[in-house]
């Protein structure tokens, strides 16, 4: 588009020096004449005068020149280079609040079209706009902080220096977006906040066993190992929390690195299957592998692909009543949408969620996983908050049956580092069924 505009802007500078002159010697000889002829017409020609220069003043601080293969700028405009090197978006402002440059950044960000046009619009925010001016007229770099509502709220912080080029005054602006950085810490406040409230409540109990059986309890045998009973309960909450938050905190600082090894999920699956049997019989319920007999290969560490099928088969053996069996299927799902269907959209009156959805990437196929439990089923508007950390249906319910709310938080991350995907369909009175979907090895 700045290209168009150019071949104009060449022919108009280059004759510029022409023109002047010409303008000048036809303007001064007519002053003459019109002095010694007509008085008012004199007054007029100053003025006609007046506003040519000024008009020729103007033009230089908006007009680019090229010559040969470089470009030649004019008054402030000298100064775009050097915005065009910043990575964030700036803009240049004279002191009467028009833009006179501004880098690939902001013209992508803000969508203005094109120099010379005010600030105000493509920025409201009273506090730049006093900045701007602040920074013109009495010097010194500002940093002015503001929220805009534009693509969600964004936090930006924008920072105001002078600028003297010559006779001109501007003032720089560059705007550092903030959003990443404040909804980083946002999340990190609010995980130490709810994490050290999860590892409270287990010690406070502690605390308080330790007083009874310390003292109203200290005599009586019977209710010291009662007390001494709950106590380990107490302690056995701590150390499966702290397992699981380092568990979690040691799969988020790799998460960003999708794994290359192979792993065949229906021994991973087996083994898993082989290592729990003992608990669900423990329980009365029963685990059924449905797998292809000679295995799945996909892409994965196999460590962490274990850790969720256990924690999926974990919980729907916690939830499936005695004599209840957990069905637990291996199998080819095709793209990612036939994945979804086939491994997620089995019962016609269930409530779903994709917890994790990967991005789109063509000739993808997934291998899937699918627990499946005879269990009471969850209420579907607390489907898509399964996954968040700390999150337990009994707890928003008021029944809390002592989980921690991070075994799901670990698959979600587990699965999102081998950028698959992650999907419930429940049904109360029916039961629940989660599956997770990774990539499918390619077969020779
Ligand atoms: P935990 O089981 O330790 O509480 P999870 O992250 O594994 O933590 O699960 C979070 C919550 O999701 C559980 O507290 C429970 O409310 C619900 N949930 C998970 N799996 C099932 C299931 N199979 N059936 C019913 N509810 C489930």
């Amino acid at each position: 588009m700045a290209m168009d505009r150019l071949p104009s802007a060449r022919w108009r500078l280059e004759r510029i020096p022409a023109l002047a002159w010409a303008t000048g010697a036809l303007a001064a000889l007519a002053l003459l004449f019109a002095f010694a002829t007509d008085g008012a017409a004199a007054v007029l020609m100053v003025l006609a005068i007046a506003a040519a220069y000024w008009t020729i003043k103007e033009a230089r601080r908006f007009t680019i020149a090229p010559t040969n293969d470089e470009i030649e700028l004019v008054g402030l405009g000298e100064l775009t280079p050097l915005l065009e090197a910043l990575p964030d978006p700036a803009l240049l402002v004279d002191a009467q609040s028009r833009i006179v440059g501004s880098n690939a950044a902001a013209r992508r960000q803000m969508q203005f079209e094109a120099r010379g046009q005010f600030l105000t619009s493509v920025l409201r925010h009273p506090d730049v706009l006093e900045a701007v001016q602040a920074a013109v007229h009495e010097g010194g770099t500002r940093a002015v902080e503001y929220e805009s509502s534009t693509q969600g709220a964004r936090h930006t912080r924008c920072y105001v220096a002078p600028v003297t080029w010559g006779a001109d005054r501007a003032a720089m602006l560059v705007f550092h977006d903030q959003t990443a950085r404040i909804s980083t810490e946002r999340m990190r406040a609010d995980f130490l906040a709810n994490a050290s409230h999860e590892l409270r409540t287990p010690l406070a109990s502690l605390t308080l066993l330790i007083e009874t059986i310390a003292g109203p309890a200290r005599d009586n045998a019977e209710e010291r190992d009662r007390f001494l009973g709950m106590m380990q309960v107490q302690a056995d909450r701590m150390r499966r929390l702290i397992a699981d938050l380092l568990s979690l905190s040691r799969i988020e600082l790799d998460e960003h690195v999708p794994p290359s090894d192979r792993a065949d999920l229906v021994a991973v699956a087996r083994e898993v299957v082989d290592a729990l049997n003992p608990v669900a019989a423990e329980r009365g319920v029963r685990i059924e592998l449905v797998a292809p007999a000679d295995g799945l290969g996909v892409v994965g560490e196999r460590f962490q692909l274990a850790q969720v099928v256990q924690n999926l088969i974990d919980n729907a053996i916690k939830y499936t009543p005695k004599e209840g069996v957990v069905r637990v299927e291996i199998a080819r799902g095709g793209d990612r949408e036939e994945t979804a269907q086939a491994a997620g959209r089995r019962w016609d009156e269930a409530g779903r969620a994709a917890l994790l959805t990967p991005a789109a990437v063509a000739n993808r196929s997934y291998a899937y996983v699918r627990v499946e439990d005879c269990g009471p089923g969850v209420d579907r508007h607390f489907l898509p908050r399964l996954g968040e950390r700390f999150f337990r249906v009994e707890r928003e319910l008021g029944n809390e049956r002592g989980g921690t709310g991070l075994g799901l938080a670990i698959v979600k991350h587990i699965v999102n580092r081998h950028r698959g995907g992650l999907l419930v369909e429940s049904q109360q009175g029916k039961g629940s069924a989660f599956a997770a979907y990774v990539q499918l090895a390619e077969e020779d």
